[in-house]
């Protein structure tokens, strides 16, 4: 009982406030970048209805079969936790007519998603993704400017990566092409994992996707969608790449890339990492034209993709997140009473001026609260002593250099402005 109640569940974390610094680095970056591209944010509940993810994630997928946190409330209805934002997204697209004045409608997010998995390095129950979707246009130049934007967030991160793409087909080349995979399957059934050989009558495509080693000679002999688009498909694919190439973009296309989401149609893709092991891939995204008509809504062609904020994290350089870590400019050492009142009011005044102060209500000595000051990677210390008081110059210290000069209360305030500025 004890454990439960000084442990948090499996899969799950604390985000301490040591770390907080690259997460709140990458979301300022995130809103910023996609700012400039025109995507507004949106949020949404983080409990849906089940039927929701049922119908626009797919029944026989393993996020719906095996990884929803379903529950039935007080109201004896069935709720999820969402295990990922997409069906969220359209639900709320459909349900606030955002399609109304026509045109695309480019929203984003940030929140977290929970599935429960198999736990992995790089695998949690509770994880975070940021994602952007644009419903209402089927334009491949759209697909082009989705890969551009998530790989420009990555790569000003000073993370590098590499792009993969490919087109899974739509609703008119896709079925032949799976019955096609289906049969050629069963010749390598007996060969395969436990997953895969579910996955061969029912999701088929999945078995692509496979990660497991002794799969993977069977599958280089299976079919690729690749050679078996339709001719829109194919047109489509021929596009977004040239897209790409405009925008200098490399990519690699991998002709066995399927998503795990039955939605997606046309063009599917995943950014991933040298830098993460088995899970290496740090965003996934692709075309979805059907799904919010699955959903009851209107067509609305549209594409989306979401990347995983925790593995962001993990391959995010040192060196980038320095600037983001809190680190009080000031820190305001007393000696005495008299002293400690003064300290406030000047860490109260230069707070309304917008720099952060800290103060040690402790009551230590003047080299104790040097201690802190050096703990807490203070810029600067100010000294408040008799004199100090009387006078009403004080003693700074620049912890870099360990350079001290006097400063009037006046002088302070735009010393430290200009600091900031500069
Ligand atoms: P998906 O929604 O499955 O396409 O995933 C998109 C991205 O979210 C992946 O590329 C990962 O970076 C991240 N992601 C998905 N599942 C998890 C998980 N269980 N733990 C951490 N990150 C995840």
């Amino acid at each position: 009982m004890e454990d439960l109640l000084t442990n948090n569940l499996p899969g799950t974390r604390d985000l301490l406030p040591d770390e907080i610094a690259r997460w709140q680095m990458i979301e300022h970056h995130a809103r910023r970048l996609f700012f400039q591209y025109g995507f507004l944010e949106i949020r949404t509940p983080i409990i849906e209805s089940t039927d929701l993810f049922a119908r626009g994630i797919g029944s026989d997928t393993d996020i719906v079969g095996k990884e929803m946190y379903t529950f039935i409330d007080q109201s004896n209805r069935s709720v999820t936790l969402r295990p990922e934002a997409t069906a969220s997204v359209v639900r709320a697209f459909i349900q606030n007519t955002m399609y109304r004045g026509g045109g695309a409608t480019k929203l984003y997010y940030i929140g977290p998603m929970f599935r429960h998995e198999k736990k992995q390095k790089g695998r949690w129950r509770q994880f975070y993704q940021i994602g952007a979707e644009t419903l209402g246009s089927d334009h491949p130049a759209i697909d082009a400017e989705m890969i551009e934007m998530a790989l420009r967030l990555i790569e000003s991160l000073g993370i590098k990566a590499r792009l993969l793409i490919n087109s899974v087909g739509c609703k008119n080349c896709r079925p032949q092409y799976v019955d096609l995979l289906r049969s050629e399957l069963q010749n390598y059934v007996p060969n395969l994992c436990e997953d895969c050989r579910r996955r061969s009558g029912s999701n088929s495509l999945r078995v692509l996707d496979c990660k497991v080693e002794s799969c993977q000679p069977f599958i280089a002999q299976l079919p690729v969608i690749t050679d078996h688009l339709c001719a829109e498909c194919s047109g489509h694919f021929g596009r977004v790449k040239s897209f790409l190439e405009d925008a200098a973009i490399p990519y690699e296309i991998l002709p066995r890339l399927v998503r795990g989401l039955d939605y997606y149609v046309r063009t599917a893709f995943e950014i991933v990492s040298g830098d993460l092991g088995a899970q290496n891939a740090l965003a996934g995204g692709g075309r979805y034209d059907g799904l919010s008509e699955i959903l009851g809504g209107p067509p609305a062609p549209a594409i989306g993709f979401a990347l995983g904020l925790d593995r962001l994290v993990m391959v995010l350089p040192e060196d980038s997140i320095s600037r983001w870590e809190w680190r009080p400019e000031l820190l305001i050492a007393y000696m005495g009473e008299p002293a400690f009142r003064r300290a406030l009011t000047i860490a109260r005044e230069l707070r309304t001026e917008g720099r952060s102060c800290y103060i040690d209500f402790s009551g230590g000595s003047l080299k104790s609260q040097f201690r802190l000051a050096n703990k807490l990677k203070a810029e600067h210390v100010l000294i408040i002593g008799e004199e100090e008081l009387a006078s009403d110059r004080y003693s700074i210290k620049k912890m870099a250099d360990g350079r001290q000069w006097e400063i009037t209360r006046a002088e302070l305030g735009s010393y430290l402005k200009t600091l900031k500025e500069s």
